[in-house]
């Protein structure tokens, strides 16, 4: 714990909410298509080598869960229908649940598209019970989107998170400091957010099956067998969990940038070089909904000296094309060159946030709900 040399910071408790959509992606697919609702409905490929990415609780109940292989998902369930993301769709509900967010707290960290934890313990709408801004924060969610979403609340984030999955669906549940630590008792370590299902395995093999196993052991024991994970799993095992809500850090450039393995000395190379950078920064971008109107072009010739050539447009480029044709225009004038050119870099600044709903650009697809 930080504090100025002769104070001590008093040690706040936390008000942390972990709000978690259900079943997201094929709860927006069964609330856009009437057909499917009461249905089980599987979000991914039904390939030979598809996966699914997400199954409605219809589909749960047959056994079918995201990451299941397709084939294994038909077989548990011959009724399945799958149905292809739309992830620009499940982009645009995860940007309206953020503005929700915000309304109460600028403490918001995303996990995924569907779930985030937000700090209220100072709300925006200075309201004092935590579950009160859950609940209200949920009505706010199923009024703008028709979905439903769970919460869990608890005084850090490995509790709030726990706490979201105890009356899931549509529901949530609130864990004190007085009940915190005796709850985690009680818990499976396969349950732990943090422990996959290597280190369950592993977990088990040293004899620790629950919370309360996990607390036995000693801060060495755990270093030893868990590394850097141990003294997390030290704390957790107690309730304690000491990692801030962060939000997103506020970006003021994308870069990206390339030595090439010779040194190039004409046009056409160069941006043959460049067009991966610029779909690397654009890929930045689309995902976190943020545009550029400055573009800077980097050239490192072979005797390490650089120059640098920007441009900003009156609008932010809106696609990657936009983005490469700026590009084009500031490399045209970079030739010819008296030196070979070792490196070359593109950077984009003076970021907005896109006004815009999301792209329908589906190639750089999202981690699965
Ligand atoms: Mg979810």
């Amino acid at each position: 714990m930080n504090s100025e040399p002769g104070l001590i910071a008093p040690d706040r408790v936390r008000k942390i909410i972990h709000v978690d959509m259900d079943a997201f992606y094929a709860s927006v697919e069964q609330r856009d298509n009437p057909e499917l609702r009461g249905k089980p409905v599987a979000v991914g490929g039904s390939e030979a080598r598809g996966v699914v990415a997400a199954a409605s609780y219809e589909a749960r109940t047959y056994g079918v869960h995201s990451a299941m292989p397709s084939v294994t998902a038909k077989r548990k369930c011959p009724d399945l229908i799958f149905v292809k993301p739309r992830f620009d769709v499940y982009k645009f509900v995860s940007g309206q649940i953020r503005e929700i967010f915000a309304e109460y707290t600028p403490l918001i960290e995303p996990l995924s598209l569907d779930e985030a934890y937000l700090d209220v313990t100072e709300n925006l709408m200075g309201i004092e019970i935590a579950t009160e801004i859950a609940r209200e924060i949920r009505a706010k969610i199923k009024a703008a989107t028709g979905l439903n979403a769970s919460a869990g609340i608890s005084y850090n984030k490995f509790l709030a998170k726990m706490a979201s999955d105890l009356n899931k669906p549509n529901g949530q549940a609130v864990l004190t400091p007085k009940v915190g630590p005796r709850f985690v008792e009680t818990l499976s370590v396969k349950k732990f957010h943090g422990v996959g299902p290597a280190t369950a395995e592993k977990m088990h093999r040293l004899g620790i099956q629950t919370g309360a196993d996990l607390k036995e052991r000693d801060l060495q024991f755990l270093i030893y067998h868990f590394g850097k994970s141990g003294p997390y799993f030290y704390g957790i095992a107690r309730g304690i969990d000491e990692r801030r809500v962060r939000p997103d850090r506020v970006r003021k450039s994308i870069g990206a940038e390339d030595t090439f393995a010779e040194d190039i000395h004409s046009f056409e190379p160069a941006l043959e070089g460049l067009r991966p950078l610029v779909a690397k920064v654009w890929r930045y971008c689309d995902t976190h909904n943020i545009r550029a109107k400055t573009v800077t072009l980097k050239v490192k010739y072979s005797d390490f000296n650089q120059i640098t050539r920007a441009k900003t447009a009156d609008k932010p480029a809106a696609s990657a094309t936009e983005i490469e044709n700026i590009v084009t225009v500031l490399l045209g004038p970079v030739f010819p060159a008296q030196k070979g050119i070792r490196l070359l870099g593109v950077t984009l600044s003076s970021l907005e946030q896109a006004a815009e709903g999301p792209t329908d650009d589906l190639q750089f697809a999202l981690p699965l709900a």
